[in-house]
């Protein structure tokens, strides 16, 4: 099937055409540049944006794709979740465009979403699999069966994500805003000279929170380094802090993945979200799940952070697995839960 996929959680108006698992068009148009003086995305800044932005974005994928938007079969959206304004321009865009062709419309869980696009690269998705979500936003594992029909949240993190991690030490490092990919090139010069704790991997946090995250006592320990380290006059190597700090981020993530599948007995790990763009992690999985025999896969860097594409993918599954579209009063659901793949 043919699908336009609208994408309007955060700061990215994305638009995307696939046929079933061919990526056609992924146009994407960034409000990030007028979040960055905040040091974080501002809702109704974000809103406006996709606002502007919407129409030229449709225009644009549809030119790169080389199709009319009379020529798709569905429509999909992110439904949620994300910033509730943000979605709303996205859910309204699409339902008018799904009114206006008379063609279906899938709105679709924008988690979900970041396993679909793995299919537009590597092609159809290996159910069932291990599902690991990091972004600024999330940080999840999933064990994922039937992607179009609900997936099982195994863990996530108890306090900040993975992105809000590597955003916050960005920040207290002096690196601009989005921080990971700054804190990502800063730590290639650097060494990993400092131990930083791993959030929930003692033997009694295990018990409980097994397959859970925890970054923010990393973020605190990063900080009071960094002000030790001033208070006392000493230079602070900001490659060495940063190589330090994901070295911590990565070697958690990491080995939660590969328990998530070795305790289901799941040979396919998939890495999606803004944070598995990181060079680091992508070495370190691919590494150490090769001891242990699973498969990994992981979309080029400019998949995993938001973007259309991942949303037509996902919409394209919708079509082809025949699953009942959503009705014209689908609503934007700011909190929608992983559970919920297809409203
Ligand atoms: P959501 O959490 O709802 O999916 P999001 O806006 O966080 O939304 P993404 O685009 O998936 O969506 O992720 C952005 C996050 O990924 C930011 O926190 C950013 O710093 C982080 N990120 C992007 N590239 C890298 C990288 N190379 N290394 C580490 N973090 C990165
Ligand atoms: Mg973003
Ligand atoms: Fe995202």
């Amino acid at each position: 099937p043919l699908v336009l996929g609208i994408e309007t959680s955060c700061d990215e108006t994305g638009v995307g055409i696939v046929r079933g698992t061919t990526l056609l068009a992924d146009t994407v148009a960034s409000s990030v540049e007028e979040h960055a003086r905040f040091g974080g995305v501002v809702p109704e800044v974000a809103s406006r944006a996709h606002l502007e932005a919407m129409v030229p974005t449709i225009e644009r994928a549809c030119a790169t794709a080389g199709i009319r938007p009379s020529d798709v079969d569905a429509i999909a959206v992110t439904s949620g979740p994300g910033l509730a304004g943000a979605l709303l321009v996205g859910v309204a865009s699409a339902k008018a465009l799904a009114l206006g062709l008379g063609k279906p419309l899938y709105g679709v869980n924008h988690l979900a979403a970041h396993v679909a696009v793995d299919q537009l690269e590597h092609g159809p998705l290996p159910e069932p699999c291990i599902a690991m979500l990091v972004s600024g936003g999330h940080s999840s594992l999933l064990k994922v069966t039937d992607l179009t029909l609900g997936v099982d949240p195994m863990g996530a993190t108890i306090d900040d994500a993975a992105g809000e991690a590597f955003d916050k030490v960005a920040r207290l490092l002096g690196l601009p805003f989005p921080g990971g990919p700054h804190v990502d090139r800063a730590a290639r010069d650097g060494a990993i000279t400092i131990d930083f704790p791993r959030g929930l991997t003692t033997r009694r946090d295990l018990e409980r929170h097994r397959f859970d995250f925890s970054f923010s006592g990393l973020k605190t320990a990063v900080a009071r380094w960094v002000e030790a380290r001033e208070r006392s006059g000493e230079p602070v190597s900001v490659p060495d802090v940063a190589a330090s700090f994901q070295e911590a981020v990565c070697d958690v993530l990491v080995r939660k993945a590969l328990d998530a599948a070795t305790a289901e007995g799941i040979e396919d790990l998939l890495l999606g979200g803004g944070v598995a763009a990181n060079s680091r992690l992508r070495a370190m999985v691919l590494e150490r799940a090769e001891r242990v025999g699973v498969r990994v896969r992981i979309p080029r860097p400019g998949l995993c952070t938001d973007n259309g594409a991942m949303v037509a993918a996902l919409g394209a599954e919708m079509v082809a697995r025949g699953r009942t579209p959503s009705a014209l009063d689908l609503p934007a659901d700011s909190s929608q839960p992983v559970t919920s793949v297809l409203v």
